[in-house]
């Protein structure tokens, strides 16, 4: 799922479990929650429009990773008190393949091969071939676009509204 995805999930967990149990163990549940939520989300990605990799020359591509960009950043700056540390912690996946391993692989090492093996989401392509496959399979088609823009809207109405 895309990145506001990721965090409109963990700030829900912290909304919801945040003082359910003592301090600090209600933290450390929902820091550990929101980690673990990335597996389930990127599981749920084959119902949405998610390439694995850029589509430069197809527009509708290039716009909506545009827009989610920016709401992500938006989310993160009008969320970030108090859920900050969770909402990073809801994409730790990410900035550890994506965000570091990736950019030593292209521009230090510049060898696609380098480092394979410490790259995270093997791990949950995994879980998803084996639980998730009966899902529609959308990752190339720009209906999962709408797919997900619903899901973000959702999480959206449960943050403000409940
Ligand atoms: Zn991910």
């Amino acid at each position: 799922m895309q990145m506001i995805t990721h965090f409109l999930v963990g700030i829900i967990i912290q909304k919801f479990l945040f003082e359910i149990i003592p301090f600090p163990f209600d933290i450390i549940l929902i820091l550990i929650l929101a980690f673990l939520s990335h597996i389930l989300l990127d599981c749920l990605a084959r119902l949405t429009y998610h390439t694995p990799e850029p589509q430069k020359g197809d527009k509708i591509w290039l716009g909506w990773h545009i827009v989610i960009y920016v709401t992500s950043f938006l989310v993160f700056i009008i969320f970030c008190n108090p859920y900050w540390l969770v909402m990073i912690v809801s994409i730790l996946f990410d900035i550890w393949d994506w965000y570091t391993l990736r950019m030593i692989q292209r521009h230090i090492k510049k060898d696609p091969n380098w480092g394979k093996k410490y790259f995270l989401h093997p791990i949950i392509d995994k879980v998803r071939s084996k639980f998730f496959m009966w899902l529609p399979d959308l990752t190339y088609n720009h209906k999962g676009i709408l797919v997900e823009v619903v899901i973000i809207i959702s999480l959206l109405c449960i943050i403000l509204f409940l």
